[in-house]
């Protein structure tokens, strides 16, 4: 597995139906070539939130639609910038020290990382190729719940005066495909791992782990035959 990482951490209807017709290894055929599994941490305490709220955390995975193998990630934490130190509250949930974003990208430097990984995993073409024999591949983000996309995002992007590239404006709410195979909206991510008897992976809340246990769902609901759709966008 190839990565990008700042550190070296533990690691419509619609948004789903079932298909009859599998691929050769057992998967029904998906309209994407890859699903980007992300999942923001982000400032927080007890009570009332930090504002703005700002991303600390900015992990994603690489997940074929073929395997539903992991077969890169991306992995920065993010120094905040509008409250630089972390409440006591924010460590304890999410396991992310004041260490660890002290001397990181701040949340445009990462995005613009995270735009670079994406060419180095030819998901967007370079602006600069001509080269149609390596056309890009095509993917969907999945995220647990609309919050990553469609509130923090755009409200810290809001807040820093940036534009959020196009490709981040549209996901997969991985609750809304569950719902739709298995018959009830989970509350969150642990319901859906008890339910589908996946044995949960590494620390609830920090982003790297949360994405690994999100495409573990993926995969198992893919083993059921789901067809995964896009289930939200931002203007
Ligand atoms: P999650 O992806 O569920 O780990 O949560 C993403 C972000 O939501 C966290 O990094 C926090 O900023 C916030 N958050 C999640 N759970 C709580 C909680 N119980 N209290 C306050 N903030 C939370
Ligand atoms: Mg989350
Ligand atoms: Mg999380």
């Amino acid at each position: 597995m190839s990565s990008s990482s700042s550190s070296s951490s533990p690691l419509s209807k619609s948004n789903a139906s079932a298909c009859a017709t599998s691929t050769s290894n057992g998967f029904v055929p998906q309209n994407y070539d890859y699903f980007l599994v992300l999942d923001f941490e982000a400032t927080c305490d007890s009570g009332t939130q930090p504002s703005p709220q700002e991303i600390i955390e900015f992990p994603c995975l690489k997940v074929s639609a073929k395997t539903f193998e992991v077969e890169s990630k991306f992995h920065h934490y993010v120094r905040p910038t509008a409250h630089p130190v972390l409440s006591e509250f924010c460590t304890d949930l999410t396991g992310i020290i004041q260490e660890m974003v002290d001397d990181q990208a701040d949340l445009p430097e990462t995005l613009r990382l995270f735009h670079e990984w994406l060419i180095e995993e030819n998901l967007l073409g370079r602006a600069d190729s001509a080269d149609s024999n390596n056309a890009p591949h095509s993917f969907l983000f999945v995220t647990c719940g609309d919050w990553d996309l469609k509130s923090m995002l755009p409200r810290q992007a809001a807040y820093l005066n940036l534009t959020i590239p196009p490709y981040l404006k549209k996901w997969m709410n991985i609750k809304k495909a569950y719902n739709k195979a298995m018959g009830s909206f989970p509350r969150g991510m642990m319901v859906m791992l008890s339910a589908l008897d996946i044995a949960h992976q590494g620390r609830h809340h920090s982003g790297i782990d949360d994405c690994a246990n999100i495409a573990s769902i993926l995969k198992k609901l893919a083993e059921m035959g789901v067809h995964f759709k896009q289930t939200g966008s931002v203007e």
